[in-house]
């Protein structure tokens, strides 16, 4: 794969985020790239696995893995929670014949208890992820 110079700029916005990023997130902090530009450069990194998708209710967001984790997504407002299982026992439990198991990601769901998630949507802050729990 090619290294262009808004590749680099792309990889240099998501390595430093503290969470997952939707490609409008990115573009803000790169408005000399166009968004097109940053959609096509995004999912050749999800094809040569140098960065995850996460699929959200609104639009996908991108996220550089140091560890292979999992999700728990809220439908509600966007929250993300990164947690780790073990993924051995899972892919043990996982077990299904005739196929091997590389891989596993879990995108969980559901409504997360923050007070933001209360709020009424246009008061809710559209954009706000962290990494780590309060
Ligand atoms: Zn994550
Ligand atoms: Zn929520």
């Amino acid at each position: 794969m090619k290294q262009t110079k808004s590749r680099q700029e792309i990889l240099a916005v998501l390595t430093k985020s503290q969470g997952a990023l939707s490609a409008n997130e990115i573009q803000k902090q790169l408005p000399h790239i166009n968004l097109a530009t940053i959609y096509r450069n995004l999912e050749t990194f999800v094809t040569h696995r140098q960065i995850k998708k996460l699929s959200f209710a609104d639009e996908a967001r991108y996220e550089i893995q140091e560890t292979p984790h999992h999700h728990a997504i809220c439908a509600q407002c966007n929250e993300v929670i990164h947690f780790t299982l073990n993924d051995k026992k899972l892919i043990k439990e996982f077990a299904l014949p005739d196929f091997t198991i590389e891989d596993i990601e879990i995108t969980i769901r559901g409504k997360c208890h923050k007070k933001k998630c209360s709020l009424d949507k246009k008061d809710r802050p559209q954009t706000k992820q962290k990494q780590k729990p309060k």
